[in-house]
Formats: structure tokens, C-alpha cells, sequence
């Protein structure tokens, strides 16, 4: 088989970047190793960028979004038992994010894909990227026991991070620059109104909570825990309870509690990979960094990504210049540290690290006073929260 971009990895940057080449006339095949249902039982993100739902409109496949989004204008910070809310509509000149899951929005990627004819294979094992540092890449890969070749222009690793794109590249060309967090977050899913009509991001003695939803009846609610902690120590009792305590009174008390029906733990990882482009492989995504969540920047920035390549590949097909496709590298990672630094720099506000000092926490808490009364601190939390510019 034959095609121009062969794509490794059928989540958000994989499926958004097929669906814009397949609108852009460019032939593309998705693989991934495991099936569509898989795919679509897992819960990730939730808060979108209006740059990533510009991305969808482009690919056509926004109709949903629109209808069963939410805008939303602001959150609060709750800190000293009180809400603090970032009007983010109103600090950046008009800009919001949409509350929309992750699983939605591949749901819609993958049904445009479908009804647009191009392919995804699926459960594609041992998928192996072969000679992107010459001029005929190809992929191999393995389907009910029979192994394949689909020869391509370009490879793009959309693979994520255990994927198998970096993995391939020589370690000599390669650095990766990465920082783990001492705990992790216990989140649960629940089919209940959300305690507030806004995300409530909460910084208490007890640790971290997120109150946060995917819509109107379905809400996301995190809390950090110990990174030792099982899920099977965590009863849904319990879970509410210590949720409950990390929260301002007013929240506490209007809290609606139903029984889970997902519930997991994260770890919480700051990583980068450089460069991003090797030859005629390109990483895109988590394949080439990661985020805490606490910024909501994961899926986002998977979305810059796709951008920044899609952009090159077009030039490369339409205008026949390579300009785009080697900036790609340069680009994405100016974007790229620019959010690592900003989760990362909430991540240390919001949380209660182990080893925390006394002076640390008078820091953090003054920190957060000024951030919540000084109009240029919280004009660039809201600047960086809705997405800097791509
Ligand atoms: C538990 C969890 C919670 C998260 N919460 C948030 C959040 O609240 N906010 C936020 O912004 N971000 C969050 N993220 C991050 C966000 O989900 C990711 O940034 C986003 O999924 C990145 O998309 P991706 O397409 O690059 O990678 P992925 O979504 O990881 O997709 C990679 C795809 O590649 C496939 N694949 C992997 N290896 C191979 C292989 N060898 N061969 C073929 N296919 C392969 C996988 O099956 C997968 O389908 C969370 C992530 C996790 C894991």
C-alpha cells in the first residue's frame, strides 16, 4: 500500500490531523494498535482552546462541539476557604474555553473520518516507522498474524507517549528534559449537575481538588493523592469525603454525590522531546511532551502541534517549499515550552508538595493573594489559561 502521510496513533492529534489532510485532498492512513472501542473508553480532557475548536471547524467536524459545548468565561481559584473567580472573558479582551471531552471530540474526528472513506486501521500490532532519515519512508506493521508495508512521503508520530515514533529515533539524536511530580490525582466521573456552573481549581491544607465537569449533568471532580495510593482504597465514600473537605464551605454544602463510574489515578509528568522532526518523521502530541493537567494544556497543545505540521505539509503538497516542514521542530516547541512552563507553574501553586517548607507555603499563599488582586497577575494566568496564540 501506498499513501503521503502515513499517520501512527488514532487519538486527538492523530484523528484531527488525517481529518485536515483529507479535507486538503492529502491521502493519509491512520494505524493504531489497539480498536475503536478502547479508544473511545477512555476519559482525558475536557477543556478546549479556541484555537483547537478552530482546528475542528476546519477539519469539519465541529457540529457537535457547538451544540453541546460549554463556553466558558472564567473559573475560580479556592484558597482560604473562598472563591476567587478569573474572569477570563473579561482579562483577554473576549476569549473563553469550551468544556467538551476529549472522548467527544475523537468520537467526532473518527465519524467524519468514516463518512469521508479514508482509512484507519485498527488493532495494527508491532507498528515500526522504517528509513524517515532518507527519501521513501514505510511503516510495517502486523494485522491477524500477516505483516504489511505502507510506503509514505512522511510519517507522523501521533503515537502518544508510550507510542512507538520516539522510540525509534537514535538516542544520540535525541534530548528529553523531564520533571515528576510527588502525587498523582485520584479523579472520578459521575452522572451529577456540577457543584458550580465554572471549574473551581482549589489549593487546601489537605492538597489539591479540581471540580470540574463534562456537562451540564456529568461532572469531572479530581483530588490529589499520594502516589502509592491504589483506586481500590478510594470507596466513593470516601472519595466525596475528602473531596468535601478540600472545598470552600458554600461548595461542600452543595455538592451532589451519586456513585462513580470511573474512577483512576494519575500520575503527574512535565516532559519535552527535541527535536520534534527526524528526517521524515515528525512527533506531534504527547509522543513528544506531556503536561500535568492542572493547566489543561495536554490536548491543546497536541492541537498546536497538528497545526504547525498541517501548515507544513499543505506548503510542501500545494506550494512545493519545505519552509514549513522544517520549522515544524522550532515552532511547536517555542508554543510547547511556553505551556510546560505555565503547567508546570500552576501545578506548584495549586499543590501541596511533601517536602513543603514553611517558608514555601508562605510563598504559595502570597503567590495566590497577589495573583487575585493584582489585575496584571491574573491578565496573564487568563492570557496563558485560554492559549497563547498559534
Ligand atoms: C489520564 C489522563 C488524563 C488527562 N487529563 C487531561 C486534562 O484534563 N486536560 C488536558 O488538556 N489533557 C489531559 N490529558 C492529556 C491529553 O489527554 C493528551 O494530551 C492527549 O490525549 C494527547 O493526544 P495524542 O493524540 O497526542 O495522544 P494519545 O491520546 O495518547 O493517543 C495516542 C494514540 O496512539 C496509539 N498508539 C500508542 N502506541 C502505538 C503504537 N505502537 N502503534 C500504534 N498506535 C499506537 C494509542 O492507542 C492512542 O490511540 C490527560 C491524559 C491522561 C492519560
Amino acid at each position: 500500500m501506498r499513501t503521503q502521510v502515513a499517520i501512527i496513533g488514532s487519538g486527538p492529534s492523530g484523528l484531527l490531523l488525517g481529518q485536515l489532510l483529507t479535507e486538503a485532498g492529502i491521502d493519509n492512513v491512520i494505524l493504531d494498535r489497539v480498536g475503536k472501542d478502547y479508544i473511545l473508553g477512555r476519559v482525558r480532557a475536557g477543556v478546549l482552546e479556541e484555537g483547537t475548536v478552530s482546528l475542528m471547524d476546519k477539519a469539519k467536524s465541529s457540529a457537535r462541539l457547538h451544540a453541546e459545548g460549554l463556553p466558558h468565561d472564567g473559573f475560580s481559584l479556592a484558597f482560604d476557604g473562598r472563591d476567587h473567580r478569573i474572569d477570563l472573558h473579561g482579562l483577554t479582551g473576549g476569549k473563553r474555553v469550551v468544556i467538551y471531552g476529549q472522548t467527544e471530540m475523537t468520537r467526532d474526528l473518527m465519524a467524519h473520518r468514516e463518512q469521508s472513506g479514508a482509512l484507519t486501521i485498527y488493532d495494527a500490532a508491532n507498528v515500526q516507522p522504517h528509513d524517515f532519515d532518507g527519501a521513501a519512508p514505510y511503516l510495517i506493521y502486523e494485522k491477524d498474524g500477516i505483516s504489511h508495508r505502507i510506503d509514505c512521503d512522511f510519517i507522523a508520530g501521533c503515537d502518544g507517549f508510550h507510542g512507538v515514533s520516539r522510540k525509534s529515533v537514535p538516542e544520540k539524536s535525541i534530548r528529553s528534559f523531564e520533571k515528576v511530580y510527588p502525587f498523582g490525582w485520584l479523579g472520578v466521573l459521575a452522572e451529577v449537575a456540577p457543584v458550580n456552573h465554572e471549574l473551581v481549581y482549589a489549593n487546601h491544607p489537605r492538597g489539591f481538588a479540581l471540580c470540574s465537569m463534562r456537562s451540564m449533568t456529568r461532572s469531572r471532580y479530581y483530588i490529589q493523592c499520594p502516589l502509592d495510593e491504589k483506586v481500590e482504597d478510594w470507596s466513593d465514600d470516601r472519595f466525596w469525603d475528602e473531596l468535601r473537605l478540600r472545598l470552600p464551605a458554600h461548595h461542600a454544602e452543595a455538592l451532589v454525590m451519586a456513585p462513580s463510574f470511573e474512577k483512576s489515578i494519575a500520575p503527574l509528568r512535565s516532559f519535552v522531546a527535541e527535536p520534534m522532526r527526524f528526517g521524515r518523521l515528525f512527533l506531534v502530541g504527547d509522543a513528544a511532551h506531556i503536561v500535568p493537567p492542572t493547566g489543561a494544556k495536554g490536548l491543546n497543545l497536541a492541537a498546536s502541534d497538528v497545526h504547525y505540521l498541517f501548515s507544513g505539509l499543505g506548503e510542501h503538497y500545494q506550494n512545493h517549499s519545505s519552509a514549513g516542514l522544517e520549522a515544524y521542530s522550532s515552532r511547536a516547541l517555542a508554543r510547547v515550552w511556553k505551556a510546560v512552563r505555565f503547567s508546570w507553574w500552576m501545578t506548584t501553586m495549586m499543590h501541596r508538595f511533601p517536602d513543603t517548607s514553611d517558608f514555601d507555603q508562605k510563598i504559595q499563599e502570597a503567590e495566590l493573594d497577589y495573583l487575585t488582586h493584582s489585575h496584571a497577575a491574573s491578565t496573564a494566568l487568563a492570557e496563558n489559561y485560554v492559549g497563547l496564540p498559534f
